[in-house]
């Protein structure tokens, strides 16, 4: 017989659908939903997480933050620590960013999500975000997760390049073990022997995390693809995937990007990829009602 799911990923009991409630209750919609703010992730509405890789300076951040609320964005994302490839690029303004972020958050009304790099910074960087991201390169530090856990915001976690489904899996089930059920799990693209991308967007584990978890999921198509060109069709690939959201990267002059420029969009860019998506946003919205009504009249049908 065919081994399921959960007998496959037994080592992550919480953070999976369970059968019997999710067949009974329609599993998609009884999804965990993690409140930020005055909204939640993983509801009805498609979240937009938007902004620059790295928080440069109050021009760029606020020019930035303005443009992406216009433009439909519910949160705004920035980096004021920055895990970098090379040990001599910027690693970004630290508590100076965080300021910017929370001044950002104070003019636009856009929650905040920055990275957290080490557990000594959390609580400093838990007092100015709204949401804790967890960077790929440390998903599998469990004393980072457990120090995040603690403290009472909600959790990114991105999918490190290198991590299969599994190893996500655990790095979330040890974030709600210790007491934190807000965690948003995030494709990022990850490592294969391809290299005209940056990385291999896993539109099929996207799929499989909504299958098969309670927590909500969105996509980076910035990191995942490392170009711009690409970013919109990924974030296209993402929604038809399933995701409750996205998070890309934005800069008023991308060409003079202190980080990840070649695959963050201009403003003019970000404004097309929101008109562009918003029919397959719409399309999500009435899948999801046939699917409720489809489930409610096998409901009816079982009686
Ligand atoms: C980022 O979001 O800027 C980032 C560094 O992402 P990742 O951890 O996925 O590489
Ligand atoms: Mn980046």
């Amino acid at each position: 017989m065919r081994e399921s799911w959960q007998e496959r990923f037994a080592g992550t009991p919480d953070v999976l659908i369970d059968v019997e409630v999710g067949v009974r209750a329609g599993a998609r919609r009884e999804g965990t939903l993690v409140p930020v703010r005055d909204f939640v992730v993983g509801g009805d509405e498609f979240i937009v997480m938007a902004g620059p890789c790295a928080v440069e300076t109050e021009r760029q951040l606020m020019a930035t933050a303005e443009q992406v609320r216009r433009a439909g964005a519910r949160i705004l994302r920035g980096g004021a620590f920055k895990p970098r490839t090379s040990p001599y690029s910027f690693h970004g303004l630290g508590l100076e960013g965080l300021k910017l972020l929370a001044k950002a958050r104070e003019e636009t009304g856009l929650a905040v999500v920055t990275e957290v790099m080490s557990e000594c910074d959390v609580p400093m960087v838990a007092e100015f975000a709204d949401i804790l991201q967890i960077g790929s390169r440390s998903m599998e530090n469990y004393s980072l997760l457990e120090a995040a856990a603690h403290s009472g915001r909600p959790i990114l976690l991105k999918r490190g390049m290198v991590a299969t489904i599994a190893d996500l899996l655990r790095s979330a089930q040890l974030i709600l073990e210790n007491g934190n059920r807000d965690v948003i799990l995030c494709e990022r693209g990850i490592r294969t022997f391809e290299t005209a991308m940056r990385n291999t967007f896993d539109a099929a584990g996207i799929a499989l995390l909504k299958e098969i978890t309670h927590l909500p999921v969105i996509a980076d198509p910035s990191h995942a693809a490392g170009c711009r060109d690409l970013v919109p069709a990924l974030a296209r690939i993402a929604v038809a995937a399933g995701a409750d959201g996205l998070i890309v990267e934005v800069h008023p002059d991308p060409d003079h990007a202190w980080s990840d420029g070649e695959q963050s969009l201009d403003f003019a860019e970000f404004d097309a990829m929101m008109v562009g998506l918003a029919p397959w946003i719409a399309l999500r919205e009435h899948s999801w009602g046939l699917q409720h009504a489809a489930e409610a009249r096998a409901l009816e049908a079982v009686g």
